[in-house]
């Protein structure tokens, strides 16, 4: 395996790095000038764990099924992830009771000082051993579905090498595909279902330690959502239901034409119609990586230049095979100075969408990089996400790399609006599903399949005909690693996503003023609050029902076009 992170610290030496740590802590500071320096030595420390942590979580990703990572990556949740939080408390608390701490510039530090407080009053010692178990668990899921294969006619397949067959022309292909996935998923039901319990029962006691009544309260805090509350995430659900939703219904309606059936079935949804030509959009990742390049070019020479450097630095690990964790992800290595993409890719457009969005973290990355202050450099995910989502949209007119004939191209942009209908809807399940959750920590196993199926049936009116398959429907929640992995962490993705949508609008109109704001806004890192960022983007962060309206009409409008042409 390349080495693409650099290990600067010895983490079997555990003395080594706190001795680190209580050099820092002793650190005796007579001035603000030396209040600054010090935090940046903090910052660098902070960095050097960060990138060992993340080459080795990469590295276990990479290859899920080998005993070696598995044994790195379990020994720092156990030992290294205790000591830095530990002393990440630590020094919070020099810093905050520093007496030079208002003599710190404050529109600089406004940000990084509430944060801090904001995490001091969370912290709790007794949490960091519940954590452990937590982390546990979350990678027992991962090893769980990393390792699910099919046997597909005599081939065995994971999970992501299948799901292209979702989108097969063939509707028994589709349907075959569909419910070895599935039946995949049922099979390991019981054990999924108790890691769920066991987690939530962790994240209840947690939130209770941190004297909160509950685990939502808890990650309202720990994500330090300081401009959103939980009222707010249910009303942006009642818009979507309202106005996208139906949006969907349509779209649905239009597909099932398209394949020319009398029922709609859950196979059906991802189906290609016999009319229309099949995205092969590439057939390796070296041609994967090379048109993206060439797309980022046409934003901006430095966008492509990026990814250049990263695929010679081995920094992508880009196709699907078996014993690799499945999903995609961006992990920025702040020592090396690059960002590591890790993704299943298997020929889809759905891959071409990822290494765009995926992209569009790294460049993300790249632009907040120059601070000297580790905890700018590390985006919320609001913005993080807005930052991927839009480069989503934002290369759109380039996608005739991957489609050369007008025909598909216009089919792969169709579809890409046609997916933002489909996941706004999911996006708001997901989120009102976890508040459920932890808002009702003693439920039992059945009434959570009940919960997710009446969430289901009231924010996502679809088209889609389920009967007889209504036992898929209620587990699909098993499927969203982010339940699992990183709780409450999906509402950004609406939130990014209606973001991202509006800097689309406003590329329509006046492309190069835009990406300037686009870049702007990443150049800020976390120094500022999310509706400062939102504002140099351009856009408003506001979820608010007119808004989402608006957008309605936008993506409607925009769908049309592309349907109408054919
Ligand atoms: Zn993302």
């Amino acid at each position: 395996m390349p080495q693409y992170y650099q290990e600067t610290l010895n983490f079997h030496n555990t003395e080594e790095i706190k001795v680190r740590y209580e050099k820092l802590l002793r650190e005796k500071i007579s001035s603000v000038k030396q209040l600054e320096d010090w935090l940046t030595r903090v910052s660098r420390l902070q960095e050097e764990i960060e990138e060992g942590l993340s080459g080795h979580y990469i590295d276990f990703q990479c290859l899920s099924n080998s005993p070696e990572t598995k044994k790195q990556f379990e020994y720092d949740q156990k030992f290294i992830e205790p000591l830095r939080k530990k002393y990440t408390a630590l020094l919070d608390e020099k810093l905050l009771n520093s007496t030079f701490l208002h003599e710190l510039p404050q529109d600089f530090y406004n940000q990084l000082l509430k944060r801090k407080k904001n995490s001091q009053e969370l912290f709790r010692e007794e949490n960091i051993k519940l954590e452990i178990e937590e982390d546990r668990l979350a990678s027992e899921y991962f090893e769980i579905t990393g390792n699910m294969v099919v046997d597909w006619e005599g081939e065995e397949k994971s999970l992501s090498e299948l799901s292209p067959l979702f989108e097969s022309t063939d509707r028994e292909t589709r349907k075959k595909a569909m419910t070895l996935s599935n039946e995949a998923f049922i099979e390991k039901e019981a054990i999924l279902q108790q890691i769920m319990t066991e987690l939530i029962n962790i994240r209840h006691k947690k939130a209770l330690n941190a004297g909160l009544t509950s685990y939502r309260d808890y990650m309202f805090k720990q994500y330090e959502r300081f401009d959103y509350t939980p009222e707010d995430c249910h009303r942006l659900a009642q818009a979507v239901k309202k106005h996208i939703s139906p949006l969907k219904t349509v779209s649905q309606r239009r597909h099932q034409k398209e394949l020319h059936l009398d029922e709609y079935r859950p196979w059906d949804a991802r189906g290609t119609g016999p009319d229309e030509i099949p995205l092969n959009p590439f057939t390796n990742p070296e041609t994967l990586v090379d048109k993206a390049a060439r797309i980022f070019g046409h934003l901006d020479p430095h966008f492509s230049g990026l990814l250049r450097t990263m695929d010679n630095k081995e920094m992508l690990d880009l196709t699907a095979r078996k014993g690799k964790a499945p999903g995609g992800f961006c992990t920025p290595l702040p020592v090396t100075g690059y960002s590591f993409i890790f993704m299943n890719a298997s020929g889809t457009h759905d891959d071409v969408v990822t290494i765009l969005h995926e992209m569009g973290h790294c460049i993300h990355n790249d632009l907040s990089s120059h601070f000297h202050l580790a905890d700018y450099k590390e985006t919320p995910m609001e913005s993080a996400e807005l930052a991927s989502m839009s480069m989503e949209l934002l290369t759109m007119d380039y996608w005739n790399y991957y489609y050369e004939d007008s025909r598909t191209l216009r089919q792969a942009k169709r579809n890409h609006f046609r997916d933002i209908l489909s996941f706004l809807p999911m996006g708001v399940i997901i989120d009102q599903f976890q508040h459920w959750m932890y808002e009702n920590p003693g439920h039992t196993e059945k009434e959570r399949l009940e919960r997710f199926r009446e969430l289901q049936e009231e924010f996502d009116a679809d088209h889609i005909e389920w009967t007889g398959f209504e036992h898929w429907r209620e587990r699909s929640w098993m499927r969203i690693l982010h339940i699992f992995e990183v709780p409450f962490y999906f509402i950004e993705y609406v939130i990014a996503q209606l973001g991202a949508l509006q800097i689309y609008k406003n590329y329509r109109e006046n492309p190069e003023k835009t990406l300037m704001n686009y870049k702007r806004a990443l150049k800020s890192g976390s120094s500022k609050s999310l509706p400062e960022i939102y504002e140099e983007a351009g856009i408003s962060f506001d979820f608010s029902e007119d808004v989402i309206k608006e957008l309605a009409d936008f993506l409607k409008t925009e769908l049309e076009m592309l349907e109408n042409d054919d």
